[in-house]
């Protein structure tokens, strides 16, 4: 395991920095764009947004012209131990997913595997420029493991939440347990790490979560909740929280998906948020992704990435695909009704604001998100001399949401400390890292057994049905077309 006391002693001091003549993004309450601008920054704060800014004596001076400078990102929701296994479930539907976390590897993750998939997910996102995630860590089935968890978040310099959870067994279980208690008196929170509980209420009418929300209360702490996901949890677990009197604005409703109309009411009349995970919404089967519906109901929104044992990292992918999926469906529904959208609801500089201060909000945290006098230094400078996609700049909000991607992330500062400097990583050991990651995919892999390894990233292919097509070319039937066909579809001959 790496030491945090290294680690921490190699990220460079807060020296003051100041970003020179680049289009800021504010992302302050007029969402203020300021071009050939400067932001500077002093101890962990922003001291500064303006033209020509003067620095102080020793400050690093980083050129941000024909680059865009914007608050660091804010993942709501990331189970950041499953990174360790990044992209084996890329074809795997939920049920794969649940037989995969409930039963099979879920179980066999050890202290250090949990460690090691929080490590490089935590890099991982710094270098992506999301400054704060939150690690929906269910799969704390031991003291050890919840050590193992935060010892890896406290050796990155990020903002972390720690969301801490168990799917190994019931909430009112886990929170009872005195180790869980205690977990929180030897790791207080400060700026830089809190905490939520993290747990499903699965519509049970006997509503056994009650305690676990009682536990959360008594703690202080904020309950984060996959609520509205096809097939698990539904309305019914949205009315018993509302009923006992456990929804409250620090709650956070993860997905959101599948829930009717009176869920949504529920949800903004308590004020609490949805993090909206599109690209795990399109693809595992929660519900569609639900900010068309969300939007019209005044409920704040965040971002997330939810897991990379599927999906990538970055909040550019999800501010791309939130785009999508909401207009795709704005279209569809018009279409069905013989109309058609002329204007859209959606736009870039909307989802730049759901991954910036929609974050903030959802965690409670209003000094993020913005940059503005005063607020803490997480900052975001997208800028890249070597791609002709920096160019031109005409619309910042339009560059962010659809043309940079996390190779374009210049320079990233979290709480004024260079975690991120001309495109690479600062202080990371990413070999170490590495190493670690390793030695968990190896463990894993001979735990489960090969055969099962196997089986489990590759789930069956469903029966191919190609339909029968009225209209021939009789003669036209070549090798190579027939070929790939076969191929694409499974089929045998
Ligand atoms: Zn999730």
């Amino acid at each position: 395991m790496t030491d945090p006391d290294e680690v921490a002693a190699s990220w460079p001091d807060r020296r003051p920095v100041v970003l020179r003549g680049g289009t800021v993004l504010t992302m302050d309450d007029a969402h203020t764009v300021l071009t050939d601008a400067d932001v500077l920054v002093t101890g962990d704060r922003i001291a500064a947004v303006g033209a020509s800014l003067e620095a102080p004596e020793g400050a690093v001076e980083i050129d941000a012209t024909r680059g865009i400078v914007m608050p660091g990102m804010i993942d709501t929701h990331r189970h950041m131990w499953q990174t360790a296994m990044r992209a084996y479930g890329a074809d795997w539907t939920l049920t794969q997913y649940f037989v995969w976390n409930y039963l099979e590897h879920g179980r066999k993750f050890r202290p250090e595997d949990i460690g090691a998939g929080n490590l490089v997910s935590a890099w991982e996102a710094l270098e992506a420029g999301v400054t704060t995630s939150v690690d929906w860590s269910h799969n704390l089935h031991t003291p050890d493991h919840a050590e193992a968890a935060i010892d890896a978040l406290r050796a990155v310099p990020g903002r972390f939440v720690l969301a801490y959870g168990n799917i190994q067994a019931g909430p009112w279980e886990w929170t009872a347990d005195p180790a869980f208690r205690s977990f929180f008196g030897r790791h207080p929170a400060d700026d830089m790490l809190g905490y939520q509980i993290a747990f499903d209420v699965t519509g049970d009418p006997a509503f056994p979560e009650k305690a676990a929300f009682e536990a959360a209360r008594e703690l202080g702490l904020p309950v984060t909740t996959h609520a509205g996901v096809w097939g698990a949890t539904n309305d019914d677990g949205i009315r018993l929280m509302h009923e006992h009197g456990f929804m409250t604005p620090e709650n956070i409703y993860v997905h959101a998906a599948t829930l009717s109309t009176d869920s949504y009411h529920r949800i903004a009349a308590t004020g609490g948020s949805i993090s909206v995970s599109t690209e795990s919404e399109q693809s595992a089967g929660q519900g569609y992704p639900p900010t068309w519906q969300v939007r019209r109901h005044g409920i704040p929104v965040s971002m997330s990435m939810d897991t990379s044992v599927w999906w990538s990292g970055d909040l550019f992918s999800a501010m791309r695909a939130t785009l999508g999926a909401d207009r795709a469906r704005e279209h569809l529904e018009a279409h069905m009704k013989g109309e058609t959208v002329t204007h859209h609801a959606l736009r870039a500089e909307h989802v730049v604001d759901w991954a910036t201060r929609g974050g903030a909000h959802a965690l409670g945290r209003d000094d993020l998100g913005r940059l503005q006098p005063g607020m803490k230094a997480d900052v975001v400078l997208i800028k890249n001399d070597a791609s002709p996609v920096s160019f031109p700049l005409v619309n910042p909000y339009g560059h962010v949401a659809f043309q940079a991607q996390r190779g374009d992330v210049h320079t990233v500062l979290v709480d004024g400390r260079l975690v991120k400097h001309e495109n690479k990583l600062v202080g990371a050991d990413l070999a170490a890292v590495r190493r670690t990651v390793e030695a968990t995919v190896d463990y894993l892999r001979s735990a489960l057994g090969e055969q099962a390894w196997a089986a489990g990233m590759n789930p069956d292919l469903p029966h191919p049905q190609v339909l029968d097509n009225p209209y021939q070319y009789t003669e036209f039937k070549s090798e190579s077309t027939h070929g790939a066909r076969g191929s694409l579809f499974g089929e045998d001959s």
